[in-house]
């Protein structure tokens, strides 16, 4: 049956376009052999446009901002609909640092954090502690990023395809003209660029899942983002025991978990929270962020067919999963681009589009 979208497909990204589709009373098919195990089963869920504010990326940041103030209303709807809970938590992130040079590099940050207008304030070694006893007494000092949240990306998948009215067909695409559908969405991650032809690359990233003991929930609340003799690590404590350690950075395909990934952030996490090391180890896995050329992501028509693309996240696909959602079922609908996505279509990667054969439009 034709229908009106088919998403290739099914992370946190194509799910929330299909079923923002579909809310719109859209026929929907999503294409993936193997729907949630992409870099959304990896990630860490952080919603954290302040703290992830980086040097050269303003415009970045301010979508970063946009779709994370979408957020609690998306997760409302969502929840709503699905009968399942996302996981969301609004305790922010204490950005905390060990040696006089860990502090140094994290307050260089915060100075430009705060320069672009973000709430974050410098906290003192003392305060830190009094937010969370179990810190380390050796840190030197650090910050809190109020406006920052966590969700749990496994939920968010188990909830988008709860509340999906439309099927998710379990196989890969491998020839875009083949696709039964009025619209085809490109929202396949790292195996986007074989689809398209835009320079979307993996950029692999080691993550751990400890589990606190006896069922306990973890011994803090924030999400810890620590620079640790070096080193940078970041603590995502979710209600149910777990906490997430994360992660590398390798511009690498493999999918090996390395005794020295592991190494590097289980030493940066115990030095941070020394408890920690009486958690159990659950997991230890990978996953291949969708990098671009300039880390922003890649949304809007490919010309001259009835292409979309949603790919390119990198390492913010759970904060952007509102926005970019709700502007491909605006563009959809309407043919046009929203205002807020206009800076990241696909022509700006003209030079490898045409190489494939296409181009990047505005329609
Ligand atoms: C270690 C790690 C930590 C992260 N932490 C965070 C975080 O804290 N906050 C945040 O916002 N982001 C984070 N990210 C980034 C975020 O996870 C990604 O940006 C996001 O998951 C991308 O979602 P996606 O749906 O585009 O890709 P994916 O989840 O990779 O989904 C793509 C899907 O497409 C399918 N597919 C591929 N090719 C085809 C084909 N030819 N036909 C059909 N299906 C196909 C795949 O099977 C896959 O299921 C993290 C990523 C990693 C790896």
């Amino acid at each position: 049956m034709t229908v009106d979208v088919a998403v290739v497909g099914g992370g946190v990204i194509g799910l929330a376009i299909a079923w923002r589709c579909a809310r719109r009373g859209l026929r929907v098919r999503v294409y993936d052999p193997s729907p949630g195990q992409g870099a959304s089963r990896a990630s860490a869920g952080m919603l954290a446009p302040v703290s992830e504010a980086y040097f050269g990326e303003a415009e970045l940041t301010r979508l970063l901002v946009a779709s994370a103030d979408r957020w609690p209303a998306f997760r409302a709807e969502l929840e709503a609909a699905a009968g399942v809970e996302v996981g969301y938590r609004d305790e922010g992130t204490l950005v905390v640092a060990l040696t006089p040079d860990d502090l140094a590099e994290a307050e260089r940050l915060r100075a430009y954090q705060a320069g672009l207008g973000l709430p974050i304030e410098a906290l003192r070694p003392g305060q830190l502690r009094e937010r969370e006893p179990l810190l380390s007494p050796r840190l030197r000092g650090g910050a809190y990023a109020a406006a920052d949240r966590q969700v749990d990306p496994r939920r968010l998948v188990a909830a988008l395809r709860a509340a999906l009215d439309g099927t998710v067909e379990p196989r890969a695409v491998t020839d875009l003209s083949e696709v039964d559908a009025e619209v085809v969405v490109v929202a396949a991650g790292c195996g986007s660029a074989a689809l398209t032809g835009l320079p979307v690359r993996p950029v692999k990233g080691q993550i751990l899942r400890l589990r606190a003991p006896a069922g306990a929930p973890p011994g803090f609340r924030h999400v810890i983002r620590g620079y640790a003799d070096g080193r940078s690590v970041y603590l995502v404590p979710r209600a149910d025991g777990e906490v997430v350690v994360g992660a590398t950075a390798e511009e690498r395909r493999d999918s090996s978990v390395t005794a020295g990934g592991v190494l590097d952030l289980l030493r940066a996490a115990v030095d941070l929270v020394p408890e920690l090391a009486e958690y159990e180890l659950a997991e230890a896995a990978v996953g291949h962020r969708p990098g671009t050329p300039d880390n922003a992501p890649i949304v809007g028509w490919l010309e001259p067919d009835r292409t979309v693309v949603a790919t390119g996240h990198f390492r913010h696909g759970v904060v952007l999963t509102p926005i970019t959602a709700d502007a491909v079922a605006d563009l959809v609908c309407t043919g046009e681009v929203p205002s807020v996505l206009a800076p990241f279509g696909p022509s700006r990667f003209a030079s490898s589009l045409v190489d494939a054969g296409r181009s990047g439009g505005t329609r």
